[in-house]
């Protein structure tokens, strides 16, 4: 399976870094290996201190797909969670500046972290979905799916003109703004909704 991130998908966060907005979905792949399962804390990598929590509303596809139209895209996903897509900072500005690519600072060991998935009927529309997290308690990012850049059909239709989704994989749908660096010893809680979808230990 592989886990599908989009970039840039809210327009707070575009400002917050200082980045374009862009015309097309940026998209990024993490491999499964990025996985953190649940329950385990997360641990910060040897060769860097400076990581950032994004929390993404995440879809898993249960049908396989190429070339969807945005219309026919709920048929591909029938469960709607939460995850954090860790981001080595720095290193991401290194390798951006370079114009070289950002798997080392997206894509390494633990850093995605999938949390709970709910059934997506659960749900009146998974675009007007509230979601949060908290560090120490503290609410740092909040937001709502509608305030996305390209919805989630939209979305599931441009990744699949180019990668063939299938069964069990994650679309990651970008974070918005309040992203910032963790600490060992932090407590991290995500919330879709009123649903606690992940809590993580940063070791
Ligand atoms: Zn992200």
């Amino acid at each position: 399976m592989k886990i599908i991130c989009v970039g840039r998908n809210y327009a707070a966060h575009i400002e917050e870094l200082e980045n374009e907005r862009p015309e097309h979905p940026v998209l990024f792949i993490k491999p499964d290996t990025s996985i953190l399962q649940k329950k385990q804390p997360f641990f910060l990598p040897h060769f860097t201190d400076d990581v950032h929590h994004e929390v993404e509303v995440m879809v898993k596809i249960d049908r396989i797909g190429k070339h969807i139209e945005s219309k026919f895209a709920p048929k591909y996903y029938s469960k709607i969670g939460l995850g954090i897509d860790f981001t080595a900072r720095s290193l991401q500005d290194e390798l951006r500046t370079k114009g070289l690519p950002w798997e080392k600072a997206k894509a390494f060991d633990g850093s995605a972290l999938v949390g709970d998935l709910f059934s997506k009927e659960n749900f009146s529309d998974v675009n007007q979905l509230s979601f949060s997290l908290e560090k120490n308690g503290t609410v740092v990012q909040q937001a709502n799916t509608a305030q996305m850049l390209w919805k989630i059909d939209d979305l599931i239709a441009y990744c699949s003109q180019f990668f063939t989704l299938k069964i069990g994989d994650i679309l990651f749908t970008g974070t918005p703004s309040g992203v910032g660096s963790v600490s060992e010893g932090d407590l991290l809680k995500g919330y879709l909704e009123s649903n606690e979808a992940f809590t993580v230990k940063i070791k």
